[in-house]
């Protein structure tokens, strides 16, 4: 059965209300470690109670819990990372070395070489592989420590997929959990501001018109910073009056000073990608002068094949750029709170994910600091992807290791590898097998003669 039998067979009601699955029935978990709390309180040999797919509780005593599920470990427990640029689709292809330095976005996008390893192959994909690439990316997600991710939607012409989508991370234009029935969320994607990218983005421009958004991400400015229409695009956007306090701008390469005083002025704020930035372009947006500016600005790793393949990845990205060009700033706890708690809050979602308090969502992953004598921010920012042990997203435990994923009370899904060590999926979360996902996708892109990206890259 695929995941979409599935859901309709194991709660498929409360999925198609917008609910995660089984989410609600869950025996309360008790977590120990190094809990990083809101406002960046470090509690070291701390303990967080999760009831309900909430946080019930912050402390530095053992709680005693009837029922519970308990483990005890040596981890760092983080918030779940919020993912506000993604392209999650093409997390299946393997990384494109792109064949020389591109101006602008537009240029690769039109790259033979562009469309024949990756566009076309994902336009067939898409529509007869849904469900499975689904599965596969948010798991490379989950794998990262993200719990939230922008960028899984629901193409026009492929109906009925609609359950597969909810089940793993938040999808956070789709299925969040926070806002009702499926398809009510309160984020819009738009992919540019030139014409064709507008008509494909008209739904999402009417509803932020209508005030019906908190947010709306647009990609622009996505060139050299002294490319003619990158430089333009800035203006475009005040043009269609779509710069404002619920504008986030996706790249932002070929802006300045004059620019980021604007968006200072307007409280738009920035989401960063820099290693596409640097894949295609050779640079990537001034941070430093953003920051100076006051700009909020978010961290997001914008795709697998010339970006990161999830949250961790481009933190640890992030962190190399800040050290080598930047002068070491953003530093490491700025770098996790541009991956945290400020993109929660530029999605007005503060409230409910993007930090670790009572009341807010159960969304957080546990990482084993690989090294002595780093501060919590450090370990996260020159992290491996096998230091994550465990993810929980609405308070399931949903991968890790099968030894946490067995103590909190999880089958799990079969073994993956992820360099070189086991992991899982919980199978509350998730009620499929991993095997024949991976072997289906694998055929499929085979028949393309593309090889499925691996779950992680390893260092
Ligand atoms: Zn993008």
């Amino acid at each position: 059965m695929n995941k979409l039998g599935r859901y309709l067979a194991a709660g498929g009601l409360a999925l198609l209300a917008g609910l995660a699955p089984a989410r609600a029935q869950q025996p309360p978990l008790v977590i120990g470690g190094t809990i990083v709390g809101a406002d960046n309180k470090v509690i070291p040999k701390g303990w967080i109670v999760l009831e309900n797919g909430k946080i019930k509780s912050i402390g530095d005593k053992k709680p005693t819990i009837k029922d519970a599920r308990v483990i005890e470990t040596d981890d760092i427990v983080f918030p779940g990372f919020v993912d506000l640029h993604n392209h999650p689709f093409y997390a299946v292809f393997p990384r494109w070395k792109a064949p020389k330095v591109f101006a602008n976005r537009y240029e690769w996008r039109g790259d033979p070489a562009y469309l024949t390893a990756i566009q076309n192959p994902e336009g067939k994909l898409v529509t007869s592989q849904f469900c499975n690439i689904v599965a596969y990316v948010e798991l490379k997600a989950l794998i990262g420590g993200t719990t939230s991710i922008l960028g899984v939607f629901h193409p026009a012409d492929t109906p009925n997929i609609e359950p597969c989508i909810g089940g793993l991370a938040r999808n956070l234009d789709w299925s969040s959990g926070f806002h009702g029935p499926l398809g009510q969320e309160r984020i819009g994607n738009v992919l540019g501001v030139r014409p064709g990218d507008l008509r494909l983005s008209e739904e999402a421009i009417a509803q932020f018109k209508q005030g019906k958004l908190d947010l709306i991400a647009v990609h622009l400015a996505e060139g050299q910073r002294n490319d003619p229409e990158s430089q333009r695009e800035f203006a475009r956007l005040q043009d269609l009056e779509m710069l404002g306090s619920k504008t986030a701008i996706i790249h932002g390469v070929a802006l300045g000073e004059t620019e980021f005083k604007k968006m200072k002025e307007v409280g738009a704020s920035l989401i960063w990608s820099p290693r596409s930035n640097f894949e295609l372009y050779g640079e990537t947006a001034d941070v430093p002068t953003a920051l100076r500016q006051k700009v909020t600005v978010a961290l997001a790793p914008d795709w697998s094949p010339t970006g990161s393949t999830n949250m961790l990845a481009e933190l640890g990205y992030a962190w190399q750029v800040s050290q080598r060009d930047f002068g070491g700033r953003p530093n490491a706890q700025q770098l996790f709170e541009m991956a945290t708690i400020i993109p929660a809050r530029i999605a007005k979602l503060d409230k409910k994910i993007g930090s670790l308090a009572p009341d807010r969502a159960a969304d957080l992953f546990l990482l084993h600091p690989s090294k002595p004598g780093r501060t919590v921010y450090e370990s996260l920012a020159n992290a491996a992807p096998t230091d994550v042990t465990l993810t929980v997203v609405g308070g399931l435990p949903i991968y890790g290791t099968q030894e946490h994923l067995a103590a909190l009370g999880q089958k799990d899904s079969g073994p993956a590898d992820v360099c070189g060590q086991t992991r899982a999926v919980g199978r509350d979360a998730f009620p499929d097998l991993l095997a024949p996902i991976v072997t289906r996708l694998s055929d499929a892109l085979a028949q393309e003669n593309i090889k499925l990206a691996p779950l992680a890259e390893c260092p």
